[in-house]
């Protein structure tokens, strides 16, 4: 087992964190709670310490008169407290493995002893006008958040291209300010990657009944400039001027780093074992850029990056515990609904639906009736319930699922 490396021996080459995000925060503050006391570094590509990113669609938007701070991750004393070096805003530009040593982007080397890459992804945007159209902004940071409440104070109508939880969660903050919106998606079906086709529909008409109007199958969109304003044309639609445009089709995520070092990155992720190790015994992963161990998949949600991260961090100091093995789980407030997805979808699953008052939940069944994905609204008990099926893989009675008077606790 590695000794927790000390001040002395860390002197110049420490642990040295890329990203300063959900992961990052998450992996340095675990690190310094878990007894390392050694250099700890974060590169990060933003001036802010670490802060939350799902208030940022939600109640940063809604802040009108701009009360809220930076929503922090952790208080101010608590990051002064983790004696950070930080390094930003800078960004990491190459990783010198034979070296163990991060070339920043104002030419200074950095060097490790262990490295941690938690560097996240970047907003996807289509090529031409779409990059560069003064009205046409992404949501992904806090400077993001602050330039878009500016914008939708000034609109009063918005066109989100991409039907996915950013695009409705910005959809459903817009509404509650008074802005006509309109989603263009792509797929048949909102959020269909991620979810069944019932709960799609549950989103569209959640949508559809709070005023957005809601194209699917929308095809290719076309965007010109119509003196300074974007109009839109789509396959099924006719050109269209907003007030602003908003584009949440998905992220890039950042693996130059981890490609031109030569980890090994697969399935659109850094490869990495239960424990966050990557290809390279000295290199970690952590976050959205880190191939889920189990699934094979990258997970992009904040319960992910902040635990993935801490057992990423304790496993840096081998301080001896069990891997990473949850299930995937996220949640999207929209209007006065809480939406709870518990697990991935599967082709070969059949839906079961209990309605009890304002709660409705999907349960996504195996043939043999095992739980593979929920999803819960206004329903948190029973996505606590569900996390120990799903772990069980226990054999569940459709009939009872679905009848409301059946008390699902007798599952417990
Ligand atoms: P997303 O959930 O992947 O949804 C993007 C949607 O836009 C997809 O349905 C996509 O269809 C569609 N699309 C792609 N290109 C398009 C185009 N040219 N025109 C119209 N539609 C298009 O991505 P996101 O909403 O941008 O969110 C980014 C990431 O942040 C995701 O990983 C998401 O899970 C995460 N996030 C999570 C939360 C939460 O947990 N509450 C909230 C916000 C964001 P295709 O599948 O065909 O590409």
């Amino acid at each position: 087992m590695n000794q927790i490396p000390n001040q002395e021996q860390q002197e110049d080459a420490g642990i040295v964190i890329i990203g300063g995000g959900q992961a990052g925060g998450w992996a340095a503050k675990t690190l310094r709670e878990s007894g390392y006391t050694g250099k700890l570094s974060v590169i990060g590509d933003e001036p802010h310490d670490f802060y939350e990113r799902p208030p940022l669609s939600k109640a940063v938007l809604l802040d009108s008169e701009g009360q809220l701070g930076l929503t922090r991750l952790f208080s101010e004393e608590a990051v002064a407290a983790l004696n950070i070096d930080w390094h930003r805003p800078l960004r990491a530009d190459g990783i010198l493995r034979d070296k163990q040593q991060v070339i920043m982007s104002n030419g200074e080397k950095l060097p490790y002893r262990q490295l941690l890459i938690a560097t996240g992804g970047r907003p996807r945007r289509p090529e031409g006008l779409w990059q560069s159209h003064k009205k046409v902004l992404t949501l992904r940071s806090w400077n993001d958040a602050l330039q878009l409440r500016t914008q939708l104070a000034q609109s009063k109508t918005l066109a989100v291209v991409g039907g996915g939880w950013i695009g409705l969660e910005i959809a459903a903050s817009a509404r509650k300010m008074g802005i006509a919106v309109t989603v263009f998606e792509r797929q048949s079906a909102l959020c269909l990657r991620s979810i069944g086709s019932e709960v799609s529909q549950a989103l569209l008409e959640l949508h559809q009944n709070q005023g957005v109007e809601v194209i699917c199958g929308c095809g290719d969109i076309t965007l010109t400039d119509n003196n300074g304003q974007p109009e839109l044309k789509s396959e099924l639609t006719e050109s269209q001027t907003f007030d602003l445009v908003v584009v949440g089709i998905g992220v890039i995520l950042n693996l130059e780093l981890a490609q031109q070092a030569g980890l090994e990155v697969r399935g659109g992720g850094i490869v990495v074992d239960d424990q966050g190790r990557t290809s390279d015994p000295a290199i970690f992963a952590a976050g959205d850029v880190a191939l889920h161990s189990s699934l094979g998949i990258c997970l992009q949600s904040w319960a992910y990056a902040q635990n993935q991260a801490i057992t990423t961090a304790r496993s840096m100091l081998d301080i001896g515990q069990q891997g990473y093995e949850e299930q995937a789980w996220l949640w999207s407030d929209q209007y006065a609904e809480n939406i709870q997805i518990l697990g991935i979808p599967a082709n070969d699953s059949h839906c079961v639906i209990r309605q009890d008052g304002s709660s409705k939940v999907y349960f996504y069944l195996n043939a043999n009736n095992q739980l593979v994905q929920m999803v819960a609204f206004n329903d948190a008990r029973t996505i606590k319930l569900g996390k120990r099926w799903l772990l069980a893989k226990r054999e569940l009675d459709p009939a009872q699922l679905s009848d409301p008077s059946f008390s699902l606790m007798a599952l417990k």
